[in-house]
């Protein structure tokens, strides 16, 4: 029998009854039964302090920044500045000048693609990305390099969503500029050893790039350790508002840049010859600012920093230790993406099950209230790898139960009792990107 309540538990890592109180959104039901939100690697619901805080921005103190002496524009200032030293102690930067705001994490990684490639490689070079990627790490990069006529080579997979190491350190070489990766995979889930990479493509003297999309959310992020020069991230998949991101970046490469995209706020002073960039990180942001994202996404990372990005990281393997230990009555049904070993993975699990299309069972777990993602998830390179053309993926955040993982899978048994009924529906092809 199918349950349809949520009982909310308190996991011991976190008060997630108490979290839930926060998220207005999850009260919501969806085809006559409660949410059960399984979609946060694509998007996370926002807490009532982030949208506070915006609302607080936009009747209190809302001007322009940067631009005036009068006292809602210092104020709108000062915010959107704290803003950055928040999210620099998230992550723990060295200074608040190194965080860029971006609008996403696609946006960061073309800023350095772009930013960094354009004057930094050339014929010959090579550009190292992996089969792993977020089409937003491997797209920039083979647009940089039709430009600049560098070669882009790509890191393979095993079957078990693993970088092959061993061939990274037999391809890598002095003709390496660029090693960008995932630093944590949206699709197999795998946490990937961001350090060995970092320090394999320093050897050779290249960059190391790392799209944080699904990590800085789900693992305690400390860039003095990691040994990257970039990480992307965005604001939306840790409780933030969309449109906001960060490019964090080291401040030697970061001062060695010119400016991508050009316009106010970008210069110190420009005469009709001349043009005197300003400090970091002002001259990356063109234009005003996304002023009420940041100051959302600063609320964002304080919310996070409260609970203890090591009790998310936790609660992510309670509940996918979970999920993995319930698929095992459905092992002859399902086939799961990924490694085993739920300590290597973020939140996340991805399957398809044997016989019906990602979307039907997407589409039917959808009439039970369960939102997962269907479809390539912008990963077609490493589907294909994997042999399938996409799948389902459940993921996870603070305020899931292990309750909830149970609704999950009885649906799933439900769906997948049903289905020979069910293969014959006819499957709508959605683009289904993120
Ligand atoms: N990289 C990875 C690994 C992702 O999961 C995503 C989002 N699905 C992105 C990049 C792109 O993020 P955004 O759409 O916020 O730019």
């Amino acid at each position: 029998m199918l349950r349809t309540e949520v009982r909310y538990e308190v996991i011991n890592v976190l008060d997630v009854e108490k979290i839930r109180e926060d998220f207005p959104i999850l009260k919501r039901k969806v085809n006559g039964r409660r949410l059960v939100y399984l979609d946060n690697a694509a998007t996370t619901q926002k807490p009532r302090q982030v949208v506070a805080a915006i609302v607080k921005f936009y009747f209190k103190y809302n001007a322009n920044v940067h631009r005036g002496f009068h006292t809602l524009s210092q104020e709108a200032s000062q915010a959107y500045e704290e803003a950055h030293e928040v999210l620099a102690k998230f992550i723990n930067a060295y200074s608040w000048e190194e965080v860029i705001d971006v609008s996403n994490t696609t946006d960061g990684l073309n800023l350095v693609a772009w930013g960094w490639g354009l004057d930094n490689l050339k014929p010959g070079d090579e550009i190292l990305v992996t089969v792993m990627d977020h089409h937003s790490n491997m797209l920039p990069w083979r647009a940089v390099a039709e430009k600049t006529g560098a070669k882009v080579r790509y890191l393979s997979v095993t079957g078990e969503g693993t970088l092959n190491y061993e061939e990274l350190e037999r391809i890598i070489s002095e003709r390496t500029k660029v090693v960008a990766f995932p630093m944590a995979s949206n699709v197999v889930g795998t946490i990937n050893d961001v350090r060995r990479i970092a320090r394999l493509a320093h050897s050779v003297g290249a960059i190391a790039v790392g799209d944080g999309a699904q990590y800085v959310p789900h693992v305690p992020t400390n860039i003095r350790e990691l040994e990257l020069d970039f990480i992307a991230f965005s604001g939306h998949k840790m409780l933030g508002p969309t449109g906001t991101g960060v490019l964090w970046g080291r401040k030697d490469i970061l001062e060695s840049m010119k400016p991508f995209r050009v316009g106010g706020d970008t210069i110190k002073d420009v005469t009709l010859d001349s043009v005197v960039w300003h400090d970091l990180p002002w001259r990356f942001v063109a234009g005003t600012p996304n002023i009420a994202g940041m100051i959302g996404l600063a609320e964002a990372a304080k919310y996070l920093m409260r609970l203890g990005m090591e009790n998310v990281r936790e609660h992510d393997v309670i509940l996918v230790s979970e999920t993995l230990k319930r698929f095992r009555d459905l092992e002859d049904e399902i086939v799961v993406l990924g490694p085993k070993d739920p300590n290597m993975r973020t939140g996340l699990v991805a399957f398809n099950v044997k016989g019906l299309h990602h979307h039907t069972v997407g589409k039917a777990l959808d009439l039970f209230g369960i939102a997962v993602r269907t479809g390539g998830h912008c990963a077609h390179p490493l589907h294909y790898r994997l042999g399938f053309n996409g799948s389902v993926r459940a993921s996870y955040y603070i305020y899931n139960t292990l309750e909830e993982v149970e609704v999950f899978v009885e649906a799933l048994k439900l769906i997948i009792s049903l289905k020979e009924r069910l293969a014959k529906e006819p499957v709508e092809e959605v683009c289904t990107g993120t």
